[in-house]
């Protein structure tokens, strides 16, 4: 399967802002009617629709025919490993300028050096009195992260510890530069002095690409976790009529926590899965009667086992490439799933001829959480953790399997399409 469109949402999604619109984009195209929170709305049986929250999340929604059952749900996040420029980012060293970034979430520092960097977010201009928010992409290779030279480090190759604050400011110009702003204000075609507020990210330049023996990896920034929000759209898109409301929800901030107004953790789902239910004309006790007949597939990259360092998984409960989607397990419950959610998605994936693997970390790691069970917090369904194996997570190029993208669309559509 050649996945194109992965490819082309992995180039549209520059920061978690493009990667909102790409989605938006899509869901308009198939003929899904834009919400807003601030509106009232008025939902129709049949009806097809998204809402975003912050510009940075998105939750699509299609309403069944008849009367609903309840929500089957998918969720996956927007937002990857990264640095933020600052207000103030121009520094000097001699001739040089710099910008003064901060990490967003955990990346491997080391990746970002020596490759071709651009800049994308957004900015909020004030004109005519009115706040406007608008995307921006620089879109040319413009900074780079310089190593020091192995003549001046010379234990450079006995591990490296980066600081933020110095080893990796990215190189902006020389002593004819203007700064950032101006780059940025010509990308979003408004007057610099016009910009009141932006939150503006460094991203890699390059598009995806396959490679391998018979070109069954991708190597892209971003799989983490672009692979599963796309892949999940896809299969939503796909699916057939359930007889439950699908619920495609693709959160901010799952890099940094999730707590936030649009995060995980946020009150976005509840909010909207009780106006959907308020607006199909049911009462609180009949959304907590749906609530209970629901489910969650939360969809992010899982560690794929190493094929140079295969101490650091479970040999028994790891994953590999290409052998099939990942359902997640944590007795600490980092991951949600349990014995019963577990069999409830494996047997969509058999009904779907999908395969699936397991991952449990080795047992004296702590390894990552995601998703699941900072939303069940707030909308308490049962739930399943799964992901994509991919290697290198938090690389800011990371390497997955083509095959298994192909898995999680075919489960993402049996999943939507079933009656549980
Ligand atoms: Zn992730």
């Amino acid at each position: 399967m050649d996945p194109k469109r992965l490819f082309d949402f992995l180039a549209a999604s520059p920061s978690c802002y493009h990667a909102v619109q790409a989605l938006s984009d899509r869901l308009t195209q198939e003929g899904y009617t834009q919400l807003h929170e601030a509106d009232a709305w008025t939902l129709t049986a049949g009806g097809k629709y998204f809402v975003t929250r912050n510009g940075s999340s998105l939750l699509a929604f299609r309403v069944p025919a008849g009367a609903p059952a309840g929500f089957l749900m998918a969720a996956a996040h927007t937002d990857s490993p990264t640095f933020k420029i600052k207000h103030n980012p121009e520094k000097k060293a001699g001739p040089y300028v710099q910008l003064s970034t901060e990490k967003y979430g955990g990346m491997l520092m080391g990746t970002w050096f020596d490759r071709p960097l651009s800049v994308a977010g957004r900015v909020v201009t004030a004109k005519d009195g009115k706040l406007e928010t608008k995307l921006v992409d620089v879109d040319r290779d413009l900074l780079v992260i310089p190593s020091v030279a192995i003549h001046m480090n010379r234990t450079a190759n006995d591990g490296m510890k980066y600081l933020a604050n110095i080893d990796t400011l990215p190189l902006l110009g020389g002593k004819d530069s203007g700064g950032i702003l101006p780059i940025v204000a010509k990308a979003a075609d408004v007057a610099e002095n016009d910009i009141l507020g932006c939150d503006l990210f460094l991203y890699c330049r390059g598009e995806g690409t396959l490679l391998g023996e018979n070109e069954e990896y991708i190597l892209s920034p971003k799989l983490d976790d672009l692979e599963c929000a796309c892949g999940c759209l896809e299969g939503f898109l796909a699916a057939k009529e359930s007889g439950n409301i699908a619920v495609c929800c693709i959160f901010d901030n799952e890099e940094v926590g999730s707590s936030t107004k649009q995060g995980a953790g946020s009150t976005f789902l509840r909010d909207t899965l009780r106006r959907i239910a308020l607006c199909l004309g049911k009462d609180e006790q009949k959304l907590q009667m749906m609530l209970a007949r629901s489910f969650l597939v939360s969809a992010d990259n899982a560690h794929a086992q190493h094929p140079n360092h295969g101490e650091y998984a479970d040999p028994d409960n790891c994953p590999y490439m290409n052998e099939g989607v990942v359902i997640k397990f944590n007795a600490n419950q980092r991951y949600a799933t349990d014995g019963r959610s577990c069999a409830v998605f494996r047997a969509v994936c058999e009904n779907a001829g999908v395969p699936t693997q397991v991952m449990s970390n080795r047992s004296d790691l702590p390894g990552g959480s995601t998703l699941g069970s900072i939303s069940d917090t707030l909308v308490p369904v049962s739930t399943v953790d799964i992901g994509l194996p991919q290697l290198a997570m938090h690389s800011s190029w990371e390497t997955a399997g083509v095959q298994d993208y192909e898995f999680l669309i075919r489960a993402m559509t049996e999943y939507f399409g079933s009656a549980l």
